[in-house]
């Protein structure tokens, strides 16, 4: 049977579902359609940000027009924002009452520092005026606990889950980037929460798939098959960025499936994840890179894994589309992506003898940039 509520660190369950506030920001009244929808999805976890434009008032507004109808779910709105890096205690406490005010609450349930990308950030967190400021949160109780969201590398997110600090984690998890799954399943292992973030559209794109993935994840779609995948690794829970009441229709399912208590089947699960692999596999042949990171570091700073793991997906699974916006991106976004891409690497040869699999890196990277440099399309969030 699929659990209806899910552990998150040290607070109250969760719903399998975060609704994402970053993308219904047409009005407050939109925001309570979309948040409307979301209870009906059994969603009772809501993820916001200073940072996201007006989502903290709109959804501050939301969350009273509900309460004014009697709507709330079972046990009430869990709510988690954000805080940026690198302010000082006394402008980071103001930050906090101020999210508190727009969103009409006395207190957050989870408190994450939104980007915990850097090793700077790391320190201001752990050691600086940001470790008084979640101490001072947890101190007060105008947060239950404290968390982060971290675009960063493997090594700096496994460095912060070892703090101790932290009782749950924003992390880039996805059936198709499972680098940092290993450091997701350790946190879990300790008790800490993982949300993934944005499966839907970080993950893939996979709300619009080409055809080629499409019969590659088939009988499921590629997006309730990522689902699956990440809650059956015992993600925590997996936020969704609505924008529409409709773009709930898969939360809802999965709620209603919790409800009627229809677990999926392994093994019909595990059927589709090893097509899938054979399929991509077989388009890339001898140069699908493995994603062991062996290669690294490059003396040129180039992040080959993150830039095949790019070319894997175009050609092993038709998805250009999501490999040339995200490989546009790279060096436009600041410390939220990469900041180098295939045009760096000077071909000198030193990350060769370490592959494990043999692949010609430069030659790769070259294909690379020829298949996916293309104008900017989009910026990372907004
Ligand atoms: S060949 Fe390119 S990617 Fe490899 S180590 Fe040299 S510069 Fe880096
Ligand atoms: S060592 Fe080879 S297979 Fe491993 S990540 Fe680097 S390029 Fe890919």
């Amino acid at each position: 049977m699929r659990p209806a509520r899910r552990p998150f660190g040290s607070g109250p369950p969760v719903s399998a579902f975060t609704l994402g506030t970053m993308r219904a920001l047409e009005s407050p009244d939109h925001m309570a359609a979309v948040l409307g929808a979301a209870m009906g999805a059994g969603i009772n976890h809501l993820e916001t940000a200073p940072a996201y434009g007006p989502a903290e008032p709109f959804l501050g507004q939301a969350l009273r027009q509900l309460q004014s109808q009697g709507l709330a779910p079972e046990g009430g709105w869990l709510i988690t924002s954000k805080i940026l890096p690198g302010c000082d205690l006394a402008a980071g406490q103001e930050q906090l009452r101020s999210s508190l005010r727009r969103l009409g609450v006395a207190r957050l349930d989870g408190l994450a520092v939104h980007g915990l990308n850097t090793p700077e950030h790391l320190i201001w967190a752990d050691r600086g005026p940001g470790a008084d400021l979640l101490q001072w949160a947890l101190d007060t109780g105008l947060a239950t606990q404290v968390g982060f969201t971290s675009h960063g590398s493997p090594a700096l997110i496994a460095e912060a889950l070892a703090t101790g600090r932290f009782r749950f984690c924003s992390l880039h998890v996805h059936l198709f980037d499972q680098t940092r799954l290993p450091l997701a399943r350790a946190a879990l292992d300790a008790g800490i929460g993982v949300l993934a973030i944005s499966p839907a559209d970080k993950g893939g794109r996979l709300y619009d798939p080409p055809p080629q993935l499409l019969a590659d994840c088939a009988p499921f779609h590629p997006l309730e098959l990522a689902y699956r995948f990440l809650l059956d690794q015992g993600i925590s829970t997996l936020s969704l960025g609505a924008a529409q009441p409709a773009d709930l229709v898969w939360a809802e399912r999965w709620w209603r499936g919790a409800l009627a208590g229809d677990g999926a089947s392994r093994p019909r699960l595990a059927a589709a994840l090893e097509r899938l692999g054979r399929a991509g596999a077989e388009r890339l042949g001898a140069d699908r890179c493995g994603q062991c990171r062996a290669c690294l570091p490059c003396p040129n700073g180039v992040p080959i894994p993150e830039l095949l793991r790019l070319r894997n997906l175009a050609v092993g699974h038709g998805m250009e589309a999501f490999a040339q916006e995200r490989y546009n991106l790279i060096g436009r976004a600041g410390h939220w992506w990469e900041t180098l891409n295939a045009e760096a690497c000077q071909a000198c040869g030193a990350c060769l003898p370490r592959c494990p699999h043999g692949l010609p890196i430069p030659t790769l990277l070259a294909d690379t940039h020829r298949r996916l440099a293309a104008a900017p399309r989009r910026r990372l969030w907004g």
